[in-house]
């Protein structure tokens, strides 16, 4: 019989639930008991949602106190040495160090789970790195989903995309020296995991979608061929991108099932369905598992109905990837307009929607009729509403003429013109935008957004806060000011509720990292800016103060990637609509006198597609969009961007490609590492690399700032160099925000004496 499965499951709850549960573990307000229950009180709700939407298999190990990498690590015992911990014994509080550090020692390191925005934690590699299976709070798991009547499908991270997550901690280590040790752990977890009764055992290869060095794509064969020799089933997960490359290898594997994602890559299903091996299982990942619209579930069903054809009861059926990435349950969204609501579906919807695919397969599209018929219908509403397709968007885009993104002049023109009304000494002074984002500010805007102040209060509110921030920056000497943001709670959200075509959510939360989630907005529509959204605040700031202040926005980049995108138009597109409306605000900050603009884009790197191949075309269109966003200002404009936790080596090309007058980077902590790529680069532009880490509460010596401009100046010229903090300020407080700021000026101010 064909399955119907999920890869993972959101954990967070419905409400958030495990974010307050081990937030409340941290602050001691409940115990480990306390903790564990809540726990297991979640996955026992969600298996049971699993259960009553008619899944034949559930995910068990997708669950996680705070990330599934981090599980991997203590589930195959490969704890680092440092935090002197035993993985087999390990308390929830030395669990939640590894994640969180301490005194002592540092967290594990963080980054992005390949090309979402859901954040693992690195395991360190070292020569000595020891495995040992450590299966029993996965057994336990196992023994509450049984107990519930769920038929369990444990879920692990495959052994070699566990190994390239991590990172080599010894120079000259390489990370497949430590494979054999590796499987042998894998090879006694699946052993007992047989002994315990399981069937089937989902293994996530991910990295199978990434551009794989030839010896890694080799280690598959021997690797699997190892764990075959379980009785187990194995059903290999692959998911985020195309993985037809290795279609012959992956069909010649010892497993006994694949998983394709056939939203994100439906090219790649001939591949597979040439020549599929009979005895095999292929799943088919058909429901979006990383985004928020509903399925077409007639095209969706089509494409089952033929799979069927071929593979009878080896066809399973599940959404693209795990739905850790869906937020959880729509129904839930009272306030949203009901036209797209009707487009959408959450993580409870899209297992309702497997529930139909199997329906529909099994007793005939009839036995769906209603459910077809409402799926259609939304389909056409989404295709023809005029909210959705605007004419006068469509045809500015096509009127735009060849070259718009272009500056009239080149920068070194440019920068001529702006110095001669900048009249800046060298090295200039600025910040990165926000300033301390008091408890006051945010509850004056908490206070507005409900309606217990009107607009009049909360206006004089930010406006004080402007001129405080304003008159701080004039003391300290800095030389281009900003109004501090103290109006913003996020730079997304921001802009996103002030332009057509964006909604929001009330719960639509997921996972970012541990306890961290997000909100993303939703693209539905086109994209376009009704009216002014900054230029009011901005003029403000600049009437209190002869120094130039910046206008501040984010870039169409940043915002179409920190959003749920529409997905009946290219990314590409929608970037272009925001770059646009990003547009008309530059252009009326600039008709407002407001001639020094800072367009943020922290997310161009964290925007590459997954392969190599396809970081041309994205730096492209991405690139194009933001020198879209401040097309059309003089000359004497000078345009500011942002950019923060990057690594800009492989595309600096790119970056000089957006031709901004003023780039500020991210650079203390690799003391000024990064910033020497640019050097070796003739980065053409001025550059304002970061010289204090803003992450921290710790105020930079003097004498660091000194040793890091130093550095600086020896790869760029001093007269196109700024001075400035890592990024915003907005986590700090304002004791350390104004000394660190009066030690950056004060060092600044004696080196242009020497220069
Ligand atoms: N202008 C923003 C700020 O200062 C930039 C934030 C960011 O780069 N992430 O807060
Ligand atoms: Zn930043």
């Amino acid at each position: 019989m064909s399955h119907i499965h999920l890869l993972g499951f959101p954990r967070i709850g419905a409400k958030r639930e495990l974010k307050f549960l081990v937030e409340k573990f941290w602050k001691h307000e409940i115990d480990d008991a306390a903790l564990q229950a809540g726990a297991r009180e979640l996955r026992q709700k969600h298996w049971l949602l699993q259960k009553g939407a008619g899944l034949d298999i559930s995910p068990v190990g997708d669950f996680s106190l705070y990330d599934q990498v981090l599980d991997a690590q203590v589930l195959v015992g490969a704890i680092p040495r440092r935090f002197g911990f035993d993985a087999a014994n390990l308390s929830s509080a030395q669990y939640f160090q590894l994640a969180r550090g301490n005194q002592s020692q540092p967290a594990l390191e963080m980054t992005k789970w390949f090309d979402s925005n859901y954040h693992y934690l690195v395991p360190e590699w070292h020569a000595d790195t020891a495995f040992a299976a450590n299966p029993a709070p996965l057994l336990a798991q196992i023994a509450e989903a049984r107990a519930l009547g769920i038929n369990t499908k444990p879920v692990l991270i495959g052994p070699l995309t566990l190994l390239w997550l991590g990172k080599a901690k010894q120079a000259g280590l390489e990370r497949l020296s430590l494979l054999p040790a590796l499987l042998d752990a894998y090879r006694e977890l699946l052993a007992t995991l047989h002994a315990a009764g399981v069937e089937w055992v989902q293994i996530d290869e991910p990295i199978l979608a990434l551009d794989l060095p030839a010896d890694w794509l080799q280690a598959f064969a021997p690797t699997y061929a190892t764990l075959a020799a379980s009785p187990l089933h194995l059903l290999l997960a692959t998911y985020f991108g195309d993985v037809s490359a290795h279609a012959a290898l992956l069909k010649a594997l010892p497993v006994a099932g694949l998983h394709l994602d056939l939203v994100r890559a439906p090219q790649q299903l001939s591949a597979f369905t040439q020549g599929w091996p009979q005895d095999k299982v292929l799943s088919a990942g058909l429901i979006d598992g990383r985004n928020i619209w509903r399925a077409d579930l007639d095209a969706v069903l089509q494409q089952a109905e033929a799979l069927r054809a071929q593979l009878g009861d080896k066809l399973w059926l599940a959404p693209s990837c795990s739905l850790l990435h869906s937020p959880f349950d729509l129904a839930q969204e009272i306030k949203l307009d009901v036209d797209l609501k009707s487009w959408l579906a959450f993580a409870v919807q899209k297992v309702n929607e497997l529930k139909l695919l199997k329906r529909g397969l099994q007793q005939g599209r009839d036995s769906i009729g209603n459910e077809l018929a409402a799926s259609n219908f939304a389909r056409e509403q989404r295709r023809s509403n005029p909210r959705i397709h605007r004419a006068d968007v469509a045809q500015r885009l096509a009127a735009l003429p060849a070259g718009s993104d272009q500056r009239a002049s080149s920068y070194a023109v440019r920068a001529e013109v702006q110095a001669s009304w900048l009249k800046l000494p060298l090295l200039p002074t600025t910040t990165i935008g926000s300033f301390p984002q008091t408890g006051e500010i945010r509850a004056a805007r908490a206070a507005f957004k409900r309606g217990e102040i009107d607009a009049a209060n909360y206006e004089a509110a930010m406006k004080a806060e402007i001129e405080l921030v304003i008159r701080k920056q004039e003391a300290l000497d800095i030389d281009v000011l900003v109004h501090g943001e103290a109006e913003r709670n996020d730079m997304v959200e921001y802009f996103g509720e002030q332009l057509d075509g964006f909604a929001f959510t009330e719960y639509g939360w997921v996972q970012s990292y541990g306890s961290r989630c997000v909100k993303p907005p939703l693209i539905y529509g086109d994209v376009a800016r009704p009216q002014p959204m900054t230029v009011s605040w901005a003029m403000y700031a600049q009437s209190l103060t002869p120094r130039p202040v910046k206008g501040m926005l984010t870039g169409p980049v940043t915002i179409l990637q920190w959003s749920f995108v529409r997905n009946d138009l290219p990314r590409s597109a929608v970037c272009r609509q925001i770059a646009l409306a990003i547009n008309d605000e530059v252009l009326d900050l600039e008709n407002a006198g407001i001639k020094v603009i800072q367009i943020d884009e922290p997310a161009v790197r964290e925007g590459l597609p997954l392969k190599r191949g396809d970081w041309d075309a994205y730096l492209a269109w991405a690139g194009e969009a933001f020198r879209l966003s401040c097309a059309g200002v003089d000359d004497s404009t000078q345009i500011h961007t942002h950019m923060c936790y990057s690594e800009f080596g492989d595309i600096l090309p790119a970056i000089a490609a957006l031709d901004a007058d003023v780039i500020t980077i991210e650079t203390s902590r690799s003391d000024m590492e990064l910033l020497r790529d640019f050097g070796s680069f003739h980065y053409p532009n001025e550059i304002g690399p970061g010289v204090y880490d803003i992450h921290s509460p710790r105020i930079p010596a003097e004498h660091e700032l000194e040793n890091l401009l130093a550095k600086a100046l020896d790869v760029i010229p001093a007269r196109r160099l700024w001075v400035n903090p890592d990024c915003g300020l907005k986590t700090r407080g304002w004791p350390e925000v104004e000394a660190a700021l009066q030690s950056m000026v004060n060092v600044t101010k004696r080196l242009r004496q020497q220069l």
